[in-house]
């Protein structure tokens, strides 16, 4: 596991849970809204990795204190040794949330298949025509979404909404794409450290524009909030 990121307590990241959180390196993906260029354009600094034993040796003498590891990146499914890993952090007892963009699709089903995620967490990033534009495979991201949906796990899908790569009605494609699911996060874009500098505070929506949003999202989810 490459691992460029390790925040050894979070309340924020595995709902009601208190968890430790990893970031890996690398993506197949390059969003200019991402905030985190260091794990994705940039070359990887040794300075950030922290090897592997280290993360499983402090949660192993936290057992009891924390509750989940949460594994994000970058794209962890990228990682060829994520399974065995995962294995390993649920070898100590503890929970396990997953976060992916969903492209690696194959990875998903072992994972699936195995039993070993608790909590999935996946973006999606546009409606179906957008990533087809972008070719992007849809057929991957429509089976990732099924097998997450059919997994019997905890599970979110969210949307980074970006002004001017995105518009309101977007939401019905995306609707559309997660029709029944339980949970669904809209998130709206913040200035800060992105993979494109240009993007700034004009791409973010306002707060009505995040309610016109959530209105045409909703009668496709069970659940959905504006984060
Ligand atoms: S936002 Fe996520 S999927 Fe997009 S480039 Fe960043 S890490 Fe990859």
């Amino acid at each position: 596991m490459l691992i460029a990121g390790f925040e050894k307590n979070t309340l924020l990241d595995y709902p009601g849970k208190i968890a430790s959180i990893i970031f890996t390196y690398g993506c197949n993906l390059r969003c200019g809204y991402c905030h985190n260029p260091e794990l994705v354009v940039e070359p990887c600094k040794k300075a950030l990795i922290t090897p592997e034993a280290t993360v499983l040796s402090y949660l192993k003498k936290r057992i009891g204190l924390i509750d989940a590891l949460v594994i994000t990146g970058g794209e962890p499914t990228l990682q060829p040794d994520l399974i065995p890993f995962i294995r390993k952090v649920k070898s100590l007892g503890l929970l396990v949330k997953l976060d992916t963009n969903g492209l690696l699709d194959d990875i998903v089903k072992e994972i699936v298949g195995l039993d070993i995620v608790d909590y999935w967490a996946m973006d999606i990033k546009y409606p179906q025509e957008y990533f087809k534009e972008y070719g992007i495979d849809t057929k991957a991201i429509k089976s990732t979404i099924d097998m997450i949906m059919g997994s019997g796990k905890d599970y979110e899908f969210r949307t980074t909404y970006v002004k001017g790569l995105h518009v309101i009605e977007d939401a019905k494609g995306i609707g559309e794409m997660i029709k029944g699911c339980k949970n669904y996060y809209i998130q709206n874009f913040r200035k800060g450290k992105t993979i494109d500098p240009s993007l700034n505070r004009s791409n973010s929506f306002a707060e009505e524009e995040l309610e016109a949003i959530k209105q045409i999202i909703s009668p496709y989810v069970d659940r959905v909030v504006i984060r």
